[in-house]
């Protein structure tokens, strides 16, 4: 084996054969990262494979490898050449994205800490005494521990029910094992609580990735796992790559939840990827969630994965009540629509008179999202996105949402010259503005994008309320998920429509996710929380399913309109992108990309489209899209890549191609 064919990080699928000079000869395997000519400069390549002889009759040669071990296991190539056949990805940029960023970038110098067997000083809190169901649910997992074969395990557990507790057992188990495990959370920087207890637990041996790290400290925690110091690692999507060779578990906590999805090229699904990983190293995959993903439990119910619940939270603490409030007859006293009800503040005064803690969450963020004239109804709105800009305080702008681009606030209306601009809806800022105003005795904190850009922000913030010097947080999706504070009694939710207007399927499922995990934030300790959602349309039937807190309930309607229109589970979807400008010229490329998959893909795909995306135009370029319908069971991918090889990429029109999308603006 003289030769090996090697893949560079370039957006190309074929790989290049080269000779291995004879010095290399002991040292180049399967995964190896070897420096080689390319073009007409040198490139870092990966070894994909070794050969007797190459496809080309002539070849250059290998100049260097790379210091250390394969960065590559071959079990990981195998799951890089499935990413990159399912998600129509050339596999150089598939490989590209299993490494963190800096480590293509230098090798550091190794200061090579003395092997040392994990110590067992690790301050173990001790782990508490499962109840019941936890024990049941344990028992169908540590069963699948010991088959020791590929399973998948749905725990689809209410807020509050020990999943965490559970996914810690798992973990002990495995390492007694020998093995190791993967913990993907869906952002560090949201779920702190669930990372906070795996490092508690198991202390020096767990390695933790994500991206607020320095580009060293990533690296080094990855050069911990190959060296097997680290024997979990915990971090977000990518975290899915970590280069253990001996993996046993997959941990999915919050399996749902959209950030898993990645959505630049190659536009993978984290948990995904995990249970083909686990599949190709034979491990076990937990899923956890109190609202799982529509095709997560459509699959436990076919029978794919094992499903355990858990109904109850644990110490019997009972679940929060969640009372709707129909913000239209709120609003009826004033004459026009209010966005604070007299409920919440009420709840909100009672809460501060009995020192308990208080959320309110609202899903959007600065002062207001539009501003318009109240003379002619012009509305500012960004040009080169065509939508409204928001207006933010403090530093006075107006900010696109879309594209980041600001404007100074117009002091009259560009179109009428009007000297008074209106101020219309409400974000973050603006409730923090109010509650100021009506409670001008209270502390509070606002946690959203704007609020904490600077380091240490976030933890600062949440310190503050853990502390309980702080009495109200205000917050976007940012305080949605997975904090765990005892003392928060009541927990507003100021709109519950907002999600809902966005023409996605998924919105339904998207808002009661939401609703079900913010609601999951109150009457976490000993005292009962109250939850209230502000609603518009208080009969919606996901507004329902979220006052019962019923999962079920929402499962079974959301899957009959499913089932009516033929979206996923019931069929999978390619969503074709494409974008540029002119317009004109978007359309007719789009227009040839559609006879061509009409041509080509078998008659079982339904193909809408081409039409104008519901974001029709981001940084001045527009945007149109193909939707692929097609039976589950049943691949689209290889006519479908051969369709995009043959396609002639158009210079002005950008064609990107997403399988499985969680979105689809
Ligand atoms: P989830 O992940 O389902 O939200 P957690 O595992 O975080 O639930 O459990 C909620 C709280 O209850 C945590 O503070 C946890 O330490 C505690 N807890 C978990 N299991 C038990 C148990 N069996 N007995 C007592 N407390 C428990
Ligand atoms: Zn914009």
């Amino acid at each position: 084996m003289n030769y090996a064919r090697l893949f560079f990080e370039v957006p190309l699928k074929q790989g290049f054969d080269y000779l291995i000079p004879e010095h290399l000869r002991s040292q180049v395997v399967e995964g190896s990262r070897v420096l080689a000519p390319f073009g007409r400069a040198r490139k870092w390549g990966y070894v994909k494979e070794l050969l007797v002889k190459p496809d080309v009759s002539e070849v250059k040669e290998i100049l260097e490898i790379a210091e250390g071990p394969p960065v590559f296991t071959p079990a990981l190539f195998q799951l890089a050449q499935w990413m990159s056949d399912y998600y129509l990805s050339p596999l150089g940029m598939v490989l590209r994205t299993m490494l963190p960023g800096p480590f293509r970038k230098f090798r550091s110098a190794t200061s090579r800490v003395k092997e040392t067997l994990f110590e067992e000083e690790n301050e173990m809190e001790s782990p508490h005494l499962l109840n019941e169901e936890q024990k049941k649910a344990q028992g169908l997992i540590f069963k699948r521990l010991d088959e020791a074969i590929f399973s998948v395990v749905l725990i689809h557990g209410v807020t509050g029910s020990g999943k965490t507790e559970l996914y810690l057992s798992s973990i002990e188990k495995v390492l007694a094992q020998g093995k190791d495990v993967i913990v993907l959370v869906p952002e560090i920087s949201l779920t702190p609580q669930t990372v906070e207890r795996v490092k508690n637990r198991f202390g020096k041996i767990v390695a933790l990735m994500h991206s607020r790290m320095s580009e060293g400290e990533r690296v080094k925690e990855w050069e911990r796992i190959q060296r097997g110091e680290a024997r979990i690692g915990v971090g977000p999507r990518s975290a899915v790559f970590a280069p253990f060779r001996n993996l046993g578990l997959i941990i999915v906590d919050e399996e749902h939840e959209r950030t898993y999805k990645q959505e630049e090229m190659p536009r993978y699904q984290g948990r995904d990827v995990a249970i083909m990983r686990a599949k190709f190293e034979r491990a076990v995959v937990l899923l956890g969630s109190a609202t799982p993903a529509l095709e997560s439990y459509f699959n436990a119910e076919q029978g794919k994965y094992d499903l355990v619940t858990l109904l109850k939270r644990v110490m019997n603490r009972p679940m929060p009540e969640v009372r709707v409030v129909d913000m239209r007859k709120e609003s009826e006293a004033y004459g026009r629509l209010i966005s604070f009800s007299k409920t919440l503040s009420d709840e909100i005064n009672e809460r501060l008179k009995r020192r308990e803690q208080v959320i309110l969450f609202l899903n959007r963020r600065g002062y207001a999202p539009m501003v318009l004239c109240p003379k002619c109804g012009h509305v500012i709105i960004c040009v080169e996105c065509d939508q409204a800009m928001t207006y933010h305080r403090n530093r006075e702008y107006m900010l696109c949402h879309l594209c980041e681009s600001q404007i100074p606030i117009p002091q009259k209306c560009p179109k009428c010259e009007h000297p008074r601009l209106h101020r219309l809806g409400v974000g973050t800022q603006r409730i923090e503005t109010h509650l100021e105003k009506i409670l001008p005795h209270a502390t509070l904190r606002r946690m959203d994008t704007d609020s904490t850009r600077t380091k240490d922000a976030h933890e600062k913030i949440l310190q503050s309320f853990r502390s309980g010097e702080v009495q109200i947080l205000v917050g976007t999706q940012m305080i949605a998920k997975g904090l765990d504070f005892p003392n928060v009694t009541l927990v507003g939710v100021m709109s519950a429509d907002v999600a809902m207007s966005l023409p996605d399927f998924r919105m339904g499922e998207h808002t009661f996710q939401l609703l079900t995990q913010v609601a999951g934030r109150s009457g976490r300790g000993d005292k009962k929380g109250v939850v209230l959602i502000q609603t518009l349309t208080p009969f919606h039937p996901v507004i329902r399913a979220a006052m019962a807190q019923d999962y079920l309930q929402f499962y079974k309607s959301e899957l009959v309109y499913r089932k009516q229109l033929v979206y996923p589970p019931f069929s999978r979807i390619v969503s074709m992108e494409f974008e540029g400008k002119p317009e004109p010229k978007v359309i007719q490329v789009a227009k040839e990309m559609s006879v061509l998959v009409k041509k080509h893909l078998p008659s079982s795909t339904r193909v809408f489209g081409p039409h104008q995306a519901p974001i029709s135009k981001i940084k001045g370029k527009f945007r149109w899209q193909i939707i692929l319908f097609y039976p589950r069971g049943q691949s689209i991918h290889e006519p479908l890549r051969r369709v995009l090889d043959d396609f002639n990429q158009d210079r002005l029109v950008k064609v990107m191609i997403d399988v499985d999308p969680v979105s689809l603006i």
